[in-house]
């Protein structure tokens, strides 16, 4: 039998399971949530997330959401809607949300990183995560 060498201290194998205080919609669904945007969590059960969605706590299945320890710093690339009729349509077919402030802003090249314009953030653009773009439904 091999004899495992580990010091007292050296090891963080007694970590608690991470908590998570950030939330973002994980699936396309028609909840009050911006697409793409991070929103603190207030409390979390095994069902769902109460999120603190413009000041005003507001529970969401646990299912529909995405859930992160930290906050995540990088703008979320969200496909533009489709026959939204709000949605400028000058804006392509992506645009981004701020991870900070949540604003949405389009996307016309391909920056690597961006600043707000709003809050003033440098930010990644997360290109690489495809948002909801699993759930899209088929054709
Ligand atoms: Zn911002």
């Amino acid at each position: 039998m091999p004899r495992y060498f580990s010091p007292p201290g050296a090891l963080l194998i007694h970590m608690p399971t991470p908590a998570f205080h950030w939330a973002r919609l994980g699936v396309d669904a028609p909840l009050p949530l911006r697409r793409g945007a991070w929103y603190r969590i207030l409390k979390l059960t095994s069902m769902e997330a109460t999120l603190n969605v413009k000041g005003k706590p507001f529970p969401v299945p646990r299912g529909q959401l995405e859930l992160a320890a930290e906050p995540i710093l990088r703008w979320t690339v969200v496909a533009a809607p489709h026959g939204a009729p709000r949605f400028p349509s000058s804006w392509g077919h992506q645009y981004a949300v701020c991870p900070s402030c949540r604003e949405r802003v389009p996307l016309l090249d391909q920056p690597t990183a961006m600043r707000c314009q709003r809050c003033n953030g440098l930010f990644d653009v997360a290109w690489d995560e495809h948002y909801l773009t699993k759930a899209q439904p088929g054709p």
